[in-house]
């Protein structure tokens, strides 16, 4: 691995100094031409982007062998270079010196840099790594006459008049309005100033030729500059050639108010002469070649100071070879943090269990179906996993009704067959209720004893399964959070199963672990899909397996979009999906009328759906129902004995009733994306199409995208890409919930997926090679650096 140029140049001119010193300058004689060589490497590294104290170093080294020619005076020689050399010789410096404040830049004041800090720009290496928001590309001036309002330009004119145009408002200093009628061949145009000053009426006076940047607006019928830029080209207009026109791209930073931009533009080109080339490359030698990477101190000089021949489209989109390798840089620490948790994980002493055994095929055969091709290929996995001496960490992505929980079930069967336990949980009490249900059938061909523990459970009945789980006498229990919130003792608890894992917080997952002596496997299930780069990314310390395939016979779920009025289409579909003895959800937001919103609640509804359907059966489940009465309505629903269910959203994951085939979703446009998704997935679970109406009754932030996106397609996965471009990623990925990753400085999660999937492979590989980093403490600091405290890394899980 590369360290900087700053180091690499300095160990050229150390190493020769060190070995003529050794054994009491006993090699000094061996050296052959030192003061020559040693001269000249000095003098190289003198003109390195690096701060101004080393250059200085540089030059007294140089300037020593110089002098050096006779043969007593070379141990002088090196003595003094060593000497001078050695405050830079430290590890640290480099560090040290891109910590310092922004204010050691010249023009940033102590006032300046307390802007910079509010942004978060608290030392030179902040400021290097703040890129420049797009770039002016000044190569190709505009003309006065093509300005088009709303659009940044460069264009160079003749000043045919300026002035202060009196006193304004405040009035005092700096309250004076500057204005400035400039010219060329095709135009002319008016420039203005808020805060005039003397300085700007010298360089702004009539005849002066100027360099004009800024963005153009329109003022009354015509156009204006307000504080544009100016570059003084020529002050009088007979000072005779015309002026060579200097043709740059030049950076645009974030400024904050109060801070010229030019001043910060001049801060961070001095930022990057004098410390760009102490930045050091992480990144495997194999893969800076294989891409042709420029190094990270290239790379800031390209995308803050841009060559002339620079390409301007790749710079402003975040695709040049510069960003490139700073984004590389920053996701392959990211991954590597990742990679060190989960191979630390996968090396932890786990429980083998037995994968091959007469239950499990049992089992296996006992299935009311055939395993989907998908579904044989997770559960190889899972199997595998569980069969060796190390906990699983696996997540199981697939979309709604792809048929998850069968796998869970085979999970529990092995783990079963090896005299241990397993604990599923699931995000819902009705959810859990319907898991209990689902495997008590499934359970029938395997003897599994299953039992279920939700809060609901009464104390006494609690109670005794928890006896009977501390003595072994129970394979599966499924539950709630409530199964976290007490210690649940286990007599052997071998597998633990996360349902709908979107609806658990990380902390919730860590809860999970750790009590027993061997850490328990662990299969996380989620039905909101999140693209996979992304997935592997936040859930870097798991596995992946993914259900693509869904079981034969499903259609795809027809999806309409009814407004407000059309109410008599939504009567007309109940109508037809109950003549054909199918069944109903009917989804409102909220259980109960809010005064702010104008919502329906459900219970008002339900009573109104009641009455308009006198012949239909219908029951309503909410949040606020009790236990047993919820799970009496849905109970009544699965088997067919209510046609229609109206419900708030505790209907939105995982309930699975084949035979509805209807969804009606009141007020569409306050659902977010995915939970729209999963609302969907409740219908077409079966061999009969399913229909979802998603009823809009008014427009909310976002909800056309949204509606669109539902109605576009019914993947998990695209639709959770819209999700992720509708909120962005900061939402969509839930900073506050996921907050283990650390932030990035360059790179976006969502731009740059094609850069993830390589810094995720170099950083899996780099551990496999290397497994906690040992060779390499630089880089094992680095990561360490960058995910803030060593505990992320050390921590098991
Ligand atoms: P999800 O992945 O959304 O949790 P479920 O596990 O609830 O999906 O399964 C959805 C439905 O598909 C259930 O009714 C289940 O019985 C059924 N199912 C699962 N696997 C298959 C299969 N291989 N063939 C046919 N039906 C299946
Ligand atoms: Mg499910």
């Amino acid at each position: 691995m590369e360290g900087s140029p700053s180091q690499l140049a300095l160990e050229a001119v150390l190493r020769p100094l060190e070995f003529a010193a050794r054994d009491d300058y006993a090699q000094l004689d061996r050296v052959v031409d030192l003061a020559a060589s040693l001269e000249q490497a000095a003098d190289r590294a003198s003109h390195g982007a690096v701060p101004v104290e080393l250059r200085k170093a540089y030059r007294a080294v140089r300037d020593a062998f110089r002098k050096a020619s006779k043969p007593g005076a070379e141990r002088a020689a090196v003595e003094r270079a060593l000497t001078v050399l050695a405050p830079f010789a430290r590890p640290e410096f480099a560090r040290e010196a891109l910590n310092q404040p922004p204010s050691v830049l010249p023009g940033l004041g102590p006032r300046r840099a307390e802007l910079l800090a509010k942004r978060g720009i608290r030392s030179v290496e902040d400021l290097l790594y703040r890129l420049p928001a797009s770039y002016d590309d000044r190569r190709h001036l505009d003309t006065i006459g093509s300005l088009q309002v709303g659009r940044h330009a460069t264009f160079v004119a003749r000043v045919l008049g300026s002035g202060f145009a009196g006193w304004r408002g405040r009035g005092g200093r700096g309250g004076r309005l500057f204005e400035a009628v400039v010219g060329d061949e095709t135009g002319t145009v008016q420039l203005k100033w808020f805060r005039g000053t003397e300085a700007l009426e010298r360089t702004v006076a009539k005849g002066a030729l100027l360099l004009v940047t800024g963005d153009v607006k329109r003022y009354r019928f015509s156009l204006e500059l307000q504080h544009p830029e100016v570059e003084l080209l020529q002050a009088e207009p007979d000072e005779g050639a015309d002026p060579e026109v200097p043709r740059r791209i030049v950076p645009r930073y974030a400024t904050p108010d109060g801070l010229h931009p030019r001043a910060l533009r001049r801060a961070v080109a001095k930022a990057v002469a004098d410390f760009s080339d102490l930045v050091p490359g992480r990144l495997p030698d194999a893969l800076v070649q294989e891409r042709s990477l420029p190094t990270p101190a290239e790379a800031l000089r390209a995308l803050h100071l841009p060559d002339l021949d620079a390409d301007a489209v790749a710079l402003s989109d975040a695709r040049s070879p510069g960003h490139e390798r700073l984004i590389l840089e920053e996701l392959y620490l990211l991954e590597l943090g990742l990679a060190l948790r989960r191979d630390r994980q996968a090396r932890a002493p786990g429980l083998a269990l037995q994968t091959q055994g007469p239950r499990l095929t049992a089992a296996l055969r006992g299935l009311p179906f055939r395993l989907t091709g998908a579904q044989q290929r997770v559960w190889k996995e899972i199997a595998g996993d569980l069969a060796r001496p190390h906990p699983m960490s696996r997540l199981l992505e697939g979309d709604v009704g792809s048929g998850k929980t069968v796998l869970a079930y085979l999970a529990a069967v092995a783990v079963a067959e090896s005299g241990h336990q397993t604990a599923l949980m699931a995000p819902t009490e009705l959810l859990a209720e319907q898991h209990y249900r689902t495997l008590c059938s499934l359970a029938k061909g395997s003897a599994l004893r299953i039992a279920l523990l939700t809060s609901s459970v009464t104390t006494g009945h609690a109670e005794a399964i928890k006896a009977d789980l501390a003595a072994g006498e129970v394979d599966l229990v499924v539950g709630t959070q409530a199964l976290l919130q007490e210690p649940v003792g286990f007599r052997s608890r071998g597998l633990v199963v996360v349902d709908e894992q979107h609806r658990f917080g990380v902390k919730q997952r860590a809860a999970l672990r750790g009590r027993e002596t061997y850490r328990p496997h662990t299969l996380v299930m989620t039905a909101t899909p999140i693209p996979r780069t992304l997935a592997m990314t936040l859930h870097g310390d798991l596995d992946l397996s993914v259900l693509d395939e869904l079981p034969p016979g499903r259609q795809p779920v027809q999806t309409l979009l009814l407004r407000a009025g059309e109410g008599r289409e939504v009567v007309r579909a109940i109508r037809e999906a109950t003549a054909r003895g199918e069944q109903v959800y009917v989804v409102y937001p909220l259980v109960e009328e809010s005064e702010r919103l104008d919502l329906r609640s459900a219970s008002e509804s339900a009573e109104r759906i009641a009455s308009a359907f006198p012949d239909l059966r219908v029951d309503l489940v909410h949040g606020r129902l009790d236990a047993e009465a919820r799970s009496a309505a849905m109970g009544r629903f699965e088997r067919g004995e209510t046609q229609l269910l109206v419900s708030t959203t505790v209907v939105e994951v995982g309930v699975d009733v084949p035979n509805a085939t209807l969804m009606v979703i009141e007020h569409a446009e306050r659902f977010g994306l995915a939970q729209l998704h999963q609302l969907r997935g409740r219908v077409g679970r079966g061999k009969k199409p399913g229909t979802c109406l998603l009823v809009a009754r008014g427009a909310s932030e976002g909800s056309e995208a949204r509606l669109a996106a539902m109605l576009e397609t019914t993947d998990g996965f695209t639709i959770a890409e819209a999700d992720l471009r509708i909120r962005g990623p900061g939402e969509f990925l839930g900073t506050r919930q996921h907050g283990r990753l650390p932030d990035l400085r360059i790179a976006d999660l969502l731009r740059d997926r094609r850069w993830l999937a390589v810094a995720r492979e170099t950083a899996h590989d780099t551990v496999r090679r290397d497994p906690g980093l040992e060779r390499d403490p630089a880089l094992r600091e680095a990561v360490t650096l960058r995910w803030g405290e060593p505990l992320a890394l050390s921590e098991v899980g």
